[in-house]
């Protein structure tokens, strides 16, 4: 079996799959970050190889994607490097063609992504504003004692609405603690705190943008009920979850590998699985010497350079020679 691997390092989570020639998704693996991009991917890699243990395969094909994409795509020798607007637009399209709107909130960070035609035509990233993540849920269920699993089924259970300011996190939280005062239920509030998380979303994301059905809601938070309900709510129609929600940037690595390789027609420079044991060493530095002060990261393999971004002018990255 030929099979294309899609690798998505974010800062929450470290997302790898596998597929076969066909696009079914034959391995998934959703696991934390933990700050260690580097050993998040080495980890999924290995379980990627324990489990094609069971078949005959050839790996064809491996694209990266996420804001550790760069480093990744130089430990498994990628293919492909792409960003995640094109690799969540591609997966997307994939399994919803007719897609116009895709509604992304992961543990960190939200976007928007307008397509029309298969193609994507405007979208919004957030990546500053706690207030509309995962992260952001995960700290309120914590904070009234819900596991974050059940924190959507019981929104669904509330019996009034309640209001809650949702513009930043700083006011959420104190707004609802003086509704938990007022008598609110947890259920209520619950609810609340997805509506004012949507709102905000809707607000800050959508803002100018032609948001049309159908609707595909992924990234870790789509499996909260609570919040598809609460988008249901404030779109007035059905919201698609897709199957493979939460690997969604993953599989859209992959599917862009494929499609490169099979049209370039080169080999893949997939490193193997041993690569998970090579000592890749990360390290970071700020450059003085522009006022633009850029964050450049350089990794290195053996005492050799083997890759650096970040630097704004490619000052730095022209100076790699391979
Ligand atoms: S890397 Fe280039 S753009 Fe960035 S601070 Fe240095 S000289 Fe300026």
């Amino acid at each position: 079996m030929d099979i294309y691997i899609g690798i998505d390092v974010g800062s929450v989570s470290t997302n790898v799959v596998a597929m076969d020639q066909n696009d079914h998704i034959i391995f998934k693996e959703y696991t934390r970050t933990n700050g260690q991009p580097l050993e998040s991917v080495k980890k999924g890699l290995k379980l990627l190889e324990e489990d094609l243990k069971r078949i005959f395969y050839t790996v064809k094909g491996v694209g990266t994607t996420g804001s550790g994409r760069q480093l990744a795509g130089i430990l498994v020798g990628a293919d492909i490097v792409k960003n995640e607007i094109t690799a969540h637009a591609t997966a997307t399209v994939n399994f919803h063609p007719t897609v116009n709107t895709i509604l992304e909130i992961g543990g960190q960070d939200s976007k928007i992504i307008i397509i029309q035609d298969k193609m994507v035509v405007d979208f919004a990233m957030n990546t500053v504003c706690a207030a509309g993540t995962g992260s952001f849920l995960d700290h309120q269920s914590e904070r009234l004692g819900v596991p974050i699993q059940d924190f959507g089924g019981l929104a669904l259970t509330a019996k009034k609405d309640v209001r809650i300011a949702g513009r930043c996190t700083v006011f959420a939280e104190s707004d609802m603690i003086a509704k938990q005062q007022y008598g609110f239920s947890k259920a209520e509030i619950i609810k609340g705190l997805c509506d004012a998380l949507v709102r905000n979303y809707i607000n800050n994301l959508g803002r100018g943008k032609a948001l049309k059905a159908p609707y595909v809601f992924q990234g870790g938070v789509a499996a909260n009920k609570g919040i598809k309900a609460a988008f249901e709510r404030e779109l007035g129609c059905e919201i698609i979850i897709p199957k493979y929600y939460n690997v969604m940037g993953a599989i859209g690595a992959a599917i862009l590998a494929k499609e490169y390789i099979e049209v370039s027609g080169e080999e893949t420079k997939f490193r193997g699985f041993g690569a998970a044991e090579l000592a890749f060493k990360p390290r970071s530095f700020e450059c003085e010497d522009c006022a633009n002060c850029c964050e450049v990261i350089k990794v290195e393999l053996n005492g050799k350079t083997v890759a650096i971004w970040g630097d704004k002018c490619g000052k730095w990255a022209n100076s790699v020679t391979g």
